[in-house]
């Protein structure tokens, strides 16, 4: 079976969403390119009975030979893809507090400067279009540009890297951010960073974390 290490990661990831709380049941899905276009997780199995053959490989015109169905939102898997070289992994989920804000269509603001892991001072929520169709991808690239995470209208959230890993870690951060966001709320509202702050902190990040440690920090 070709290509059986990222197979392989994309359950490990997969089971991850689970066991964080990130996604319940069926919800969310996840993606690796790889040369042949991406493998995607199959539409509408748990997550806990992927085996690596489960994982569908789909070209870049969509189209692919495997029984099972690819995602459902395999198109803004392949559009971001398309539209963003540099990146190589997609993480969809419907974590609780990402979700909830985007019920109320809120972006998220610079309350904390890890809001720099998703590239800027906001996390916007695109708006709302049905899971699955081409509308819905338009607006996921649309939300996305110069950042690596987005909220969905009614839905969910999108996180996106060079790899999975680092994909996935910024899933969790985005809804703890959401979390956070959620809870200051409570009492008075969260004061907000400036944006040159949060560039500084975009730059520190492009040198931290999962591919080690700065040399000067
Ligand atoms: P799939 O099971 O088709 O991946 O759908 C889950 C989902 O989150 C749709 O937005
Ligand atoms: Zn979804």
């Amino acid at each position: 079976m070709e290509h059986l290490e990222l197979r392989q990661q994309l359950i490990h990831h997969a089971l991850r969403l689970g066991a964080t709380g990130l996604s319940r049941g069926t919800s969310g899905n996840l993606s690796a390119r790889c040369p042949q276009g991406m493998l995607i997780t199959p539409s509408g199995i748990p997550y806990a009975q992927l085996q690596a053959g489960d994982i569908v490989l789909v070209a870049p015109d969509g189209s692919t030979d495997h029984v099972l169905a690819p995602s459902s939102e395999w198109r803004f898997h392949r559009d971001i893809y398309r539209h963003r070289p540099e990146i190589a992994a997609v993480v969809h989920a419907h974590p609780p507090y990402c979700t909830t804000l985007a019920i109320r269509r809120m972006p998220i603001p610079a309350l904390h400067y890890m809001i720099a892991l998703s590239g800027g001072p906001e996390i916007r929520c695109a708006p709302y279009a049905t899971f699955g169709s081409e509308e819905l991808s338009h607006f996921a690239v649309e939300a996305l540009t110069g950042r690596t995470a987005c909220l969905l209208a009614n839905h969910g959230m999108i996180a996106v890297a060079a790899d999975l890993d680092r994909a996935m870690w910024i899933a969790e951060e985005v809804e703890n951010l959401a979390m956070q966001y959620v809870l200051s709320l409570q009492i008075g509202g969260p004061t907000i960073l400036p944006d040159e702050e949060i560039a500084r902190v975009v730059e520190k990040f492009a040198r931290y974390g999962l591919r080690g440690r700065p040399p000067d920090d």
